[in-house]
Protein backbone atom coordinates (compact mmCIF):
# COMPACT_ATOMS: atom_id res chain seq x y z
CA UNK A 1 0.00 0.00 0.00
CA UNK A 2 1.29 3.27 -1.16
CA UNK A 3 0.57 6.26 1.35
CA UNK A 4 -0.42 9.03 -0.77
CA UNK A 5 1.43 12.32 0.09
CA UNK A 6 3.92 14.96 -2.13
CA UNK A 7 5.60 12.41 -4.92
CA UNK A 8 3.46 14.07 -7.43
CA UNK A 9 4.12 17.92 -6.25
CA UNK A 10 7.20 18.23 -7.72
CA UNK A 11 10.39 16.48 -9.40
CA UNK A 12 12.19 18.03 -6.28
CA UNK A 13 10.41 16.34 -3.53
CA UNK A 14 12.15 12.94 -4.75
CA UNK A 15 15.33 12.53 -3.01
CA UNK A 16 19.17 12.10 -4.50
CA UNK A 17 18.98 9.38 -6.64
CA UNK A 18 21.35 6.11 -5.42
CA UNK A 19 24.50 6.89 -7.96
CA UNK A 20 24.92 10.33 -7.09
CA UNK A 21 24.88 9.50 -3.81
CA UNK A 22 27.56 7.07 -4.41
CA UNK A 23 29.27 9.46 -6.22
CA UNK A 24 29.43 12.50 -3.18
CA UNK A 25 30.54 9.36 -1.05
CA UNK A 26 33.51 8.49 -3.53
CA UNK A 27 34.75 12.07 -3.73
CA UNK A 28 34.91 11.91 -0.22
CA UNK A 29 37.77 9.84 -0.32
CA UNK A 30 41.08 12.19 0.97
CA UNK A 31 41.73 15.61 0.16
CA UNK A 32 41.49 17.49 -3.09
CA UNK A 33 42.12 21.27 -4.17
CA UNK A 34 39.50 23.28 -3.82
CA UNK A 35 36.97 25.37 -6.18
CA UNK A 36 36.74 23.17 -8.90
CA UNK A 37 40.58 22.34 -9.63
CA UNK A 38 39.92 18.85 -8.88
CA UNK A 39 40.18 15.93 -11.50
CA UNK A 40 35.97 14.81 -11.05
CA UNK A 41 35.77 18.31 -12.20
CA UNK A 42 37.75 17.95 -14.96
CA UNK A 43 36.69 14.69 -15.81
CA UNK A 44 32.68 16.40 -15.65
CA UNK A 45 33.68 19.52 -17.81
CA UNK A 46 35.14 17.09 -20.64
CA UNK A 47 32.44 14.84 -20.49
CA UNK A 48 29.86 17.50 -21.27
CA UNK A 49 32.03 18.35 -24.03
CA UNK A 50 32.00 14.83 -25.56
CA UNK A 51 27.99 14.42 -24.92
CA UNK A 52 27.81 17.96 -26.77
CA UNK A 53 30.36 17.12 -29.20
CA UNK A 54 31.98 20.32 -28.95
CA UNK A 55 34.42 22.62 -27.15
CA UNK A 56 32.22 24.52 -24.82
CA UNK A 57 32.86 25.79 -21.36
CA UNK A 58 31.10 24.73 -18.37
CA UNK A 59 30.04 26.27 -14.96
CA UNK A 60 28.59 24.45 -12.42
CA UNK A 61 25.95 26.15 -9.81
CA UNK A 62 23.55 25.32 -7.09
CA UNK A 63 20.55 26.56 -8.39
CA UNK A 64 18.40 26.86 -11.54
CA UNK A 65 17.73 30.16 -10.56
CA UNK A 66 21.57 31.46 -10.32
CA UNK A 67 22.09 29.49 -13.69
CA UNK A 68 19.47 31.19 -15.33
CA UNK A 69 19.78 34.72 -14.10
CA UNK A 70 23.74 34.63 -14.05
CA UNK A 71 23.59 32.67 -17.90
CA UNK A 72 21.36 35.70 -19.23
CA UNK A 73 23.11 38.75 -17.48
CA UNK A 74 26.09 37.57 -19.30
CA UNK A 75 24.21 38.15 -22.87
CA UNK A 76 22.78 41.15 -21.50
CA UNK A 77 23.61 45.01 -20.54
CA UNK A 78 20.95 46.43 -18.19
CA UNK A 79 19.39 48.69 -21.17
CA UNK A 80 19.35 45.15 -22.68
CA UNK A 81 15.99 42.59 -22.35
CA UNK A 82 15.07 39.05 -22.66
CA UNK A 83 11.87 37.76 -24.58
CA UNK A 84 10.74 34.84 -22.65
CA UNK A 85 7.12 32.52 -22.75
CA UNK A 86 4.51 34.35 -20.13
CA UNK A 87 4.84 31.38 -18.26
CA UNK A 88 8.47 31.52 -18.51
CA UNK A 89 10.26 30.25 -14.63
CA UNK A 90 12.50 33.47 -15.72
CA UNK A 91 9.57 35.22 -15.64
CA UNK A 92 7.32 33.67 -13.11
CA UNK A 93 9.44 31.80 -10.44
CA UNK A 94 12.26 33.57 -9.77
CA UNK A 95 11.87 36.60 -7.64
CA UNK A 96 13.42 39.02 -10.33
CA UNK A 97 17.05 37.57 -10.35
CA UNK A 98 17.34 38.05 -14.00
CA UNK A 99 16.30 41.96 -13.52
CA UNK A 100 18.81 42.30 -10.65
CA UNK A 101 21.88 39.89 -11.97
CA UNK A 102 21.69 41.97 -14.91
CA UNK A 103 21.33 45.24 -13.60
CA UNK A 104 17.73 46.11 -14.79
CA UNK A 105 17.42 43.71 -18.20
CA UNK A 106 13.94 43.59 -18.25
CA UNK A 107 11.61 40.41 -19.50
CA UNK A 108 9.77 41.05 -22.34
CA UNK A 109 6.92 38.47 -22.60
CA UNK A 110 5.87 36.37 -25.36
CA UNK A 111 2.82 34.67 -26.06
CA UNK A 112 2.57 30.86 -27.66
CA UNK A 113 0.31 27.19 -27.30
CA UNK A 114 1.68 25.21 -24.69
CA UNK A 115 4.18 27.32 -22.64
CA UNK A 116 6.33 27.47 -26.21
CA UNK A 117 7.01 31.21 -28.04
CA UNK A 118 5.45 31.96 -30.52
CA UNK A 119 7.72 33.09 -33.61
CA UNK A 120 5.51 36.01 -34.71
CA UNK A 121 5.07 37.21 -31.53
CA UNK A 122 8.91 36.49 -30.66
CA UNK A 123 9.37 38.89 -34.07
CA UNK A 124 6.82 41.66 -32.86
CA UNK A 125 8.85 42.22 -29.75
CA UNK A 126 12.02 42.56 -31.67
CA UNK A 127 10.98 44.72 -34.25
CA UNK A 128 7.83 46.66 -33.05
CA UNK A 129 10.58 49.63 -31.50
CA UNK A 130 13.96 50.26 -32.89
CA UNK A 131 13.90 53.71 -30.42
CA UNK A 132 15.86 54.23 -27.74
CA UNK A 133 13.06 54.15 -25.26
CA UNK A 134 12.41 51.03 -25.58
CA UNK A 135 14.78 47.97 -23.92
CA UNK A 136 17.00 46.54 -27.16
CA UNK A 137 15.94 42.71 -27.30
CA UNK A 138 19.08 40.72 -26.65
CA UNK A 139 18.22 37.33 -25.86
CA UNK A 140 15.42 35.23 -26.40
CA UNK A 141 15.19 32.57 -23.89
CA UNK A 142 13.38 28.96 -24.34
CA UNK A 143 12.79 26.11 -21.77
CA UNK A 144 13.28 22.54 -23.07
CA UNK A 145 10.79 21.23 -21.57
CA UNK A 146 8.55 23.92 -21.02
CA UNK A 147 6.87 24.45 -17.74
CA UNK A 148 3.82 22.84 -19.64
CA UNK A 149 5.54 19.71 -19.98
CA UNK A 150 5.38 20.02 -23.78
CA UNK A 151 9.20 19.87 -25.63
CA UNK A 152 10.18 22.12 -29.06
CA UNK A 153 10.30 20.07 -31.45
CA UNK A 154 14.11 19.99 -33.62
CA UNK A 155 12.02 22.25 -36.34
CA UNK A 156 10.49 24.22 -34.18
CA UNK A 157 13.83 25.65 -32.24
CA UNK A 158 15.24 25.84 -35.72
CA UNK A 159 11.68 28.16 -36.84
CA UNK A 160 12.61 30.07 -33.63
CA UNK A 161 16.21 30.96 -34.06
CA UNK A 162 15.80 31.25 -37.87
CA UNK A 163 13.09 34.18 -36.82
CA UNK A 164 15.62 35.67 -34.36
CA UNK A 165 19.37 35.36 -35.96
CA UNK A 166 18.90 38.51 -38.22
CA UNK A 167 18.08 40.48 -35.22
CA UNK A 168 21.35 39.56 -33.54
CA UNK A 169 19.49 38.35 -30.39
CA UNK A 170 20.96 35.69 -28.85
CA UNK A 171 19.00 31.92 -27.87
CA UNK A 172 19.58 30.72 -24.20
CA UNK A 173 17.75 27.52 -23.23
CA UNK A 174 16.46 27.05 -19.60
CA UNK A 175 17.41 22.97 -19.18
CA UNK A 176 16.42 22.69 -15.57
CA UNK A 177 14.68 19.46 -17.57
CA UNK A 178 16.92 19.27 -20.51
CA UNK A 179 17.14 15.48 -19.60
CA UNK A 180 13.53 14.58 -19.97
CA UNK A 181 13.54 16.31 -23.04
CA UNK A 182 16.63 14.85 -24.33
CA UNK A 183 15.08 11.32 -23.07
CA UNK A 184 11.89 12.35 -25.15
CA UNK A 185 13.23 13.75 -28.59
CA UNK A 186 16.10 10.98 -28.37
CA UNK A 187 17.69 13.65 -30.15
CA UNK A 188 21.15 14.55 -30.13
CA UNK A 189 22.06 16.92 -27.04
CA UNK A 190 23.86 18.89 -30.03
CA UNK A 191 21.37 18.64 -32.51
CA UNK A 192 18.45 20.59 -30.05
CA UNK A 193 21.04 22.85 -28.59
CA UNK A 194 24.40 24.76 -30.35
CA UNK A 195 23.11 23.17 -33.75
CA UNK A 196 19.81 25.10 -33.85
CA UNK A 197 21.27 28.32 -32.46
CA UNK A 198 21.66 27.58 -28.54
CA UNK A 199 24.53 30.09 -27.17
CA UNK A 200 24.06 28.77 -23.51
CA UNK A 201 21.98 25.95 -22.11
CA UNK A 202 21.44 26.15 -18.35
CA UNK A 203 21.35 22.28 -17.56
CA UNK A 204 19.52 21.18 -14.53
CA UNK A 205 20.79 18.56 -12.13
CA UNK A 206 18.68 18.41 -9.11
CA UNK A 207 15.67 17.84 -10.61
CA UNK A 208 17.28 14.67 -12.44
CA UNK A 209 18.85 13.04 -9.31
CA UNK A 210 21.40 14.88 -8.40
CA UNK A 211 21.68 17.14 -5.68
CA UNK A 212 22.18 21.17 -5.82
CA UNK A 213 23.66 21.51 -9.37
CA UNK A 214 23.12 22.74 -12.26
CA UNK A 215 25.28 23.19 -15.21
CA UNK A 216 25.69 26.24 -17.34
CA UNK A 217 27.30 25.32 -21.25
CA UNK A 218 28.62 27.96 -23.20
CA UNK A 219 28.64 27.14 -26.79
CA UNK A 220 29.70 30.33 -27.74
CA UNK A 221 32.79 30.63 -25.50
CA UNK A 222 32.77 34.90 -26.58
CA UNK A 223 29.78 34.89 -24.08
CA UNK A 224 31.21 33.39 -20.91
CA UNK A 225 34.14 35.75 -20.75
CA UNK A 226 34.48 36.26 -17.17
CA UNK A 227 31.60 34.19 -15.84
CA UNK A 228 33.56 32.54 -13.15
CA UNK A 229 33.82 36.04 -11.76
CA UNK A 230 29.92 36.57 -12.05
CA UNK A 231 29.45 33.06 -10.04
CA UNK A 232 31.76 34.00 -7.42
CA UNK A 233 30.32 37.59 -6.54
CA UNK A 234 26.68 35.61 -6.81
CA UNK A 235 28.38 33.16 -4.24
CA UNK A 236 28.05 30.83 -6.34
CA UNK A 237 31.34 29.42 -6.65
CA UNK A 238 31.22 26.04 -4.94
CA UNK A 239 34.76 25.96 -2.78
CA UNK A 240 33.85 21.87 -2.73
CA UNK A 241 33.02 21.72 -6.10
CA UNK A 242 34.26 17.69 -6.75
CA UNK A 243 30.97 17.06 -4.71
CA UNK A 244 28.82 18.62 -7.71
CA UNK A 245 30.85 17.54 -10.91
CA UNK A 246 31.67 13.81 -9.22
CA UNK A 247 27.43 13.16 -9.39
CA UNK A 248 27.77 14.26 -13.16
CA UNK A 249 30.91 12.68 -14.09
CA UNK A 250 28.85 9.31 -12.60
CA UNK A 251 25.31 10.19 -14.38
CA UNK A 252 26.95 10.79 -17.41
CA UNK A 253 28.56 8.20 -17.76
CA UNK A 254 26.35 4.63 -19.66
CA UNK A 255 23.47 7.00 -20.18
CA UNK A 256 22.81 6.94 -16.86
CA UNK A 257 20.81 10.27 -17.04
CA UNK A 258 18.62 9.23 -19.66
CA UNK A 259 17.78 6.19 -17.90
CA UNK A 260 16.33 8.15 -14.84
CA UNK A 261 14.79 11.04 -17.25
CA UNK A 262 13.22 8.68 -19.67
CA UNK A 263 11.88 6.19 -16.35
CA UNK A 264 9.95 9.56 -15.23
CA UNK A 265 9.11 9.83 -19.00
CA UNK A 266 7.52 6.97 -19.11
CA UNK A 267 5.77 6.98 -15.80
CA UNK A 268 4.16 10.43 -16.54
CA UNK A 269 2.88 8.34 -19.71
CA UNK A 270 1.45 5.98 -17.75
CA UNK A 271 -0.35 8.15 -15.39
CA UNK A 272 -1.60 10.14 -18.32
CA UNK A 273 -3.33 7.37 -19.65
CA UNK A 274 -5.01 6.12 -16.53
CA UNK A 275 -6.57 9.76 -15.94
CA UNK A 276 -7.39 10.27 -19.53
CA UNK A 277 -9.42 7.01 -18.52
CA UNK A 278 -11.42 8.25 -15.42
CA UNK A 279 -14.94 10.13 -16.38
CA UNK A 280 -14.81 13.79 -16.64
CA UNK A 281 -10.65 14.11 -16.22
CA UNK A 282 -9.60 16.17 -19.10
CA UNK A 283 -5.52 16.05 -19.95
CA UNK A 284 -4.77 20.39 -20.64
CA UNK A 285 -1.55 19.67 -22.66
CA UNK A 286 0.52 16.93 -24.36
CA UNK A 287 2.25 14.87 -22.37
CA UNK A 288 5.80 14.77 -23.90
CA UNK A 289 7.95 15.08 -20.82
CA UNK A 290 7.49 14.24 -16.85
CA UNK A 291 4.75 16.43 -16.27
CA UNK A 292 0.89 15.83 -16.77
CA UNK A 293 -1.44 18.72 -16.41
CA UNK A 294 -5.06 17.56 -15.87
CA UNK A 295 -8.32 18.95 -15.02
CA UNK A 296 -9.68 16.73 -12.29
CA UNK A 297 -13.29 16.84 -11.56
CA UNK A 298 -14.06 19.14 -8.13
CA UNK A 299 -14.94 15.92 -6.65
CA UNK A 300 -12.05 14.48 -7.47
CA UNK A 301 -9.60 17.30 -7.26
CA UNK A 302 -10.58 17.55 -3.52
CA UNK A 303 -11.06 14.39 -2.12
CA UNK A 304 -7.71 13.53 -3.45
CA UNK A 305 -6.16 16.48 -1.41
CA UNK A 306 -8.43 15.45 1.90
CA UNK A 307 -6.81 11.90 1.18
CA UNK A 308 -3.73 13.54 1.10
CA UNK A 309 -2.24 13.86 -2.06
CA UNK A 310 -0.15 16.53 -2.67
CA UNK A 311 0.19 18.17 -6.21
CA UNK A 312 -0.02 22.20 -7.41
CA UNK A 313 -3.05 23.90 -8.67
CA UNK A 314 -2.81 25.64 -11.79
CA UNK A 315 -4.52 28.77 -13.55
CA UNK A 316 -7.79 27.50 -15.25
CA UNK A 317 -8.07 24.77 -12.71
CA UNK A 318 -5.45 22.65 -13.77
CA UNK A 319 -3.55 20.38 -11.29
CA UNK A 320 0.21 19.36 -12.19
CA UNK A 321 1.23 15.97 -11.44
CA UNK A 322 5.37 15.53 -11.69
CA UNK A 323 7.16 12.14 -12.11
CA UNK A 324 10.60 11.92 -11.10
CA UNK A 325 13.70 9.05 -11.40
CA UNK A 326 12.39 7.51 -7.96
CA UNK A 327 8.24 7.70 -9.09
CA UNK A 328 7.18 3.93 -9.17
CA UNK A 329 4.50 2.24 -11.36
CA UNK A 330 2.95 1.47 -7.92
CA UNK A 331 2.68 5.28 -6.67
CA UNK A 332 0.73 5.81 -10.42
CA UNK A 333 -1.28 2.68 -9.70
CA UNK A 334 -2.25 4.03 -6.23
CA UNK A 335 -3.15 7.90 -7.52
CA UNK A 336 -5.15 6.42 -10.21
CA UNK A 337 -6.60 3.76 -7.53
CA UNK A 338 -8.05 6.69 -5.70
CA UNK A 339 -9.17 9.26 -8.60
CA UNK A 340 -10.90 6.57 -9.76
CA UNK A 341 -12.67 5.50 -6.41
CA UNK A 342 -13.68 9.03 -6.13
CA UNK A 343 -14.59 9.62 -9.61
CA UNK A 344 -18.10 7.24 -9.06
C1 LIG B 1 12.90 24.11 -11.40
C2 LIG B 1 13.12 25.02 -12.56
C3 LIG B 1 14.22 25.91 -12.58
C4 LIG B 1 15.20 26.02 -11.44
O1 LIG B 1 14.66 26.36 -10.24
P1 LIG B 1 15.50 26.43 -8.87
O2 LIG B 1 14.43 26.20 -7.85
O3 LIG B 1 16.10 27.77 -8.79
O4 LIG B 1 16.54 25.37 -8.91
C5 LIG B 1 14.42 26.67 -13.71
N1 LIG B 1 13.60 26.57 -14.77
C6 LIG B 1 12.56 25.73 -14.80
C7 LIG B 1 11.71 25.64 -16.03
C8 LIG B 1 12.28 24.94 -13.69
O5 LIG B 1 11.23 24.10 -13.71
Amino acid sequence: MIAPGCQFASDNTAGICPEAWEAMAEANQGFHSSYGDDPFTRKACDQLRDLFETDCDVYFVFTGTAANALALASLCQSYHSVIAHQAAHVETDECGAPEFFSNGSKILLASGEAGKCDVVDVQRLITQRKDLHYPKPKVLSVSQSTEFGTIYQPSELQTLWDGVKGHCVHLHMDGARFANAVASLDASPADITWRSGVEVLCFGGTKMGMAMTEAVVFFNKSLSEDFSWRCKQAGQLNSKMRFASAQWHRLLENGLWLKHARHANELAQSLARGLQAIAGVQLLHEVQANAVFAKLTPEVETRLREAGWKFYQFIGGGARFMCSWKTTQADVDALLADAAGFSV
